[in-house]
């Protein structure tokens, strides 16, 4: 089944069952706390607190998301993408437990031919939060589920809530067994490679307070409206729908993944690593094609930081595929083509954002190829002595003379097997930046009378630490 055929079919069911059709809201959130839109829900967030009445009662939307957290996973499981879609539906005051897990039950376990998934029930698992005995005796009533099939799990794992004060309540995860060539026996809770999670039901139940960490809290009450949000991966859903092991493999994708192995020559699936690497340029190609025709350019700080680091880290993955030439233009092309049936705007864009692309590419390939061969030489001379570890002042010249970020320079040092002298590296940033201070103080004094300059100097002190201070912003990039 087509990625398309699944967004019909899910928007198909729930518009048939109340629920108003939604449009995928931009991939940059209008919320400010959030860099982008991580969940089905962000955009229904005010509705789902309270803080603003909802139009609707019940709602449903194919949500594009952006999860810059699972990027270190991309490749590897089959089953997280940096990019991706998620599939909800929502009740606002209305149905309650008892609808979600109908719906989301009758809508799996339909057959094709009845307008469902066809999942065999056989085949599914669930999870729910330990003490909540009514969400238990629903999936025994509705899904006829064994005990054994249902397994009890902490709020660690089956809870949710903001971190705030405020809505909060149990969640219950649906879960599908690939069977024992993907893992061992045991559910969910013991193998998430074989046990693949596709849906994700939030019950909003209770109202809590005293927070004192995501899951040390006190609940204070009953919400007097319950709410529901629900997420199902579609990419996951199509993976498994489609036959294939994973979600880079699926239709919107797998064109992607077929330019990086066409053009680097690498056949995929001979080797496990030019695997993994050729997922994640079909992942990442993908994220960064979408965040641009959502508006997001590349730069130093925020958002567009991200797509600059998911461009480059294609960028050198093509490298490692034995590819250094510009790869941006097919790459890019074949996921347009993949996307833009879903989304006309990505053919609409076209012109700004691939423009954007190639440019960034022909300027990253020219500081690689700057830098490179140092980083090459040094890394044989460190090894040569018998250390792992790279010398902080080869960072350090790195960053000053060829522009490399030092994470860059991390990432470069980790795949060829070392570390980096990263206090020896920061020492030095650290006198280059006195530096820079005790000149300009010399200046000031200097030309102290000529005030008409005094917009230069202010320039002069500005000491460029966008890496080292967005590296702690967005965290996992
Ligand atoms: P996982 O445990 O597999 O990382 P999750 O618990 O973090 O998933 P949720 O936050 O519950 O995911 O999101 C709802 C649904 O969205 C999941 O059940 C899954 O189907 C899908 N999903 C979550 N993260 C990703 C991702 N990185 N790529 C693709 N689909 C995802
Ligand atoms: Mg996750
Ligand atoms: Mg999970
Ligand atoms: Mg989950």
């Amino acid at each position: 089944m087509q990625t398309a055929e699944i967004q019909r079919r899910w928007l198909t069911y729930f518009g048939e069952r109340g629920h108003t059709v939604v449009p995928s809201a931009s991939l940059v959130s209008d919320d400010p706390s959030l860099l982008f839109t991580v969940a089905g829900m962000v955009p229904f967030i005010p509705y789902l607190t309270g803080v603003v009445p909802s139009p609707y009662p019940r709602a449903t939307s194919v949500q594009k998301v952006i999860r810059t957290n699972d990027i270190e996973e991309v490749g590897k499981t089959p089953r997280h993408g940096t990019f991706f879609q998620m599939n909800g539906n929502f009740s606002f005051g209305d149905y309650f437990k008892e609808g979600a897990i109908t719906y989301a039950w009758d809508l799996l376990t339909s057959s094709q031919a009845d307008g469902g998934f066809g999942f065999q029930e056989k085949d599914l698992w669930v999870t729910v939060y330990e003490d909540d005995d009514e969400a238990i005796q629903l999936w025994r009533k509705i899904a006829g589920l064994p005990e054994e099939r249902i397994q009890r799990l902490g709020r660690d794992s089956n809870y949710w809530s903001t971190g705030q004060p405020g809505p909060a309540g149990p969640c219950s995860e649906i879960f599908f067994d690939r069977g024992p060539a993907y893992g061992v026996d045991g559910g969910p809770a013991t193998d998430d490679d074989r046990y693949v999670e596709i849906w994700n039901l939030v019950f909003m139940q209770y109202a809590i307070q005293n927070v004192r960490s995501k899951i040390d809290f006190d609940i204070v009450g009953e919400l007097p409206k319950k709410n529901i949000d629900t997420g199902m991966g579609m990419e996951r859903v199509a993976f498994l729908l489609q036959g294939v092991d994973n979600m880079y493999e699926i239709d919107q994708v797998r064109p992607v993944l077929d330019v990086a192995s066409q053009l680097s020559g690498r056949r995929y699936g001979a080797d496990h690593e030019d695997d993994v690497r050729m997922r994640v340029i079909a992942d990442h190609v993908r994220s960064s094609l979408m965040l641009m025709t959502d508006g997001v350019s590349p730069s130093n700080e925020g958002r567009g930081y991200v797509l600059r680091r998911l461009m480059r880290r294609t960028i050198r993955a093509m490298r490692l595929l034995g590819y250094d030439t510009a790869s941006f233009p097919e790459l890019f092309a074949a996921s347009r083509d993949a996307m833009a049936p879903a989304y006309p705007d990505v053919a609409e864009e076209w012109a700004r954002t691939s423009g954007m692309a190639f440019a960034e590419e022909e300027t990253f390939l020219r500081t690689l190829a700057g830098g490179t061969t140092i980083l090459d030489v040094a890394v044989q001379d460190t090894k040569k002595v018998g250390s792992a570890v790279l010398p902080g002042d080869t960072a350090f010249l790195l960053h000053d003379s060829f522009g490399f970020p030092i994470d860059l320079t991390l990432e470069m040092a980790e795949e060829a097997g070392l570390s980096v002298d990263r206090t020896a590296f920061d020492t030095l940033m650290q006198e280059q930046r006195d530096r820079a201070k005790a000149d300009a103080k010399n200046r000031k004094k200097a030309i102290a009378d000529l005030t008409v300059y005094s917009d230069f100097r202010a320039q002069g002190e500005t000491t460029f630490t966008g890496y080292d201070y967005l590296e702690t912003e967005t965290s996992i990039l």
